[in-house]
């Protein structure tokens, strides 16, 4: 779990490893690297907690992180937050379409009692949203510390995307476009799905990472500045001019 200086002030990973196979993923290099630190963690408190361990257990947890298979987190859950945090990510290692329906009633019973804090999960799959435990937030039911998003990386998935964050309201949606791909459409955006946007680029060196253009994003600062997240990621195309709204200061 990491502190960091972006929107949020702190990552809860339960699960590390995803399916879905993005080319951009920079949390599966994360995971070959830091495995073998997360299975010593993990070793650790299944001993503490009267979990039997063999070289066989040892073994999986390791190759399963090492592979990015989704894998539960036992020592992460519950998460133990420091105190000056207050904006959680909850999955930056892992998509939810992975965790099942088993896992994620027992994660999202664990934010909802949690008011202190707010959370925010995000999918590539928006579908996940329709089926349990999630599918109760689209019939109406509302979580008041848990922000719901979507990533999207072109305007075709804004476009989509969005609508499936329509039926999510009314609770708190945001929509990630990390990492852009293209020019930004703004006559695609509806505030009245969306109430907070980010936007990024890919970072990193891969072979055929996708370099933005400045005027990608300029629509997007003149008419949705109120609601915009630029990451650090920009700043290299609008130095000071960058913009920085976080979900606290959302209407
Ligand atoms: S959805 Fe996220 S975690 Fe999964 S492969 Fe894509 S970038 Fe990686």
């Amino acid at each position: 779990m990491k502190k960091t200086v972006e929107w949020y002030d702190w990552i809860w990973d339960p699960v590390w490893g995803c399916t879905l196979g993005c080319d951009f993923c920079s949390s599966r290099r994360y995971a070959k690297k830091m495995a073998g630190e997360l299975t010593k963690h993990e070793m650790v408190f299944r001993k503490d907690n009267g979990f039997s361990i063999d070289g066989k257990v040892i073994d999986d947890f390791y190759n399963s992180v090492y592979n990015f298979r989704p894998t539960s987190v036992l020592h992460r859950t519950p998460p133990a937050i420091p105190r000056d945090v207050k904006r959680i990510l909850v999955n930056q290692m892992s998509d939810i379409w992975d965790w099942g329906a088993e896992d994620t009633q027992k994660y999202l019973d664990i934010i909802k009692k949690d008011t202190e804090h707010i959370y925010f999960i995000m999918t590539s799959l928006p579908n996940v949203y329709y089926t349990k435990p999630f599918e109760k937030y689209i019939r109406g039911e509302n979580i008041a510390n848990l922000w719901f998003g979507v990533t999207a990386t072109c305007n075709n998935e804004i476009s989509t995307f969005q609508d499936h964050l329509s039926f999510l309201k009314p609770n708190k949606t945001f929509l990630s476009i990390e990492p852009a791909n293209e020019k930004i459409d703004v006559s695609l955006l509806d505030r009245e799905y969306v109430d907070w946007i980010i936007v990024g680029s890919e970072t990193g060196n891969r072979r055929n990472r996708v370099v933005p253009k400045k005027d990608w994003f300029n629509d997007l600062m003149n008419q949705y500045g109120d609601i915009l997240y630029m990451k650090d990621s920009l700043q290299i195309l609008y130095g000071d001019s960058i913009i920085k709204r976080m979900p606290n200061e959302i209407g």
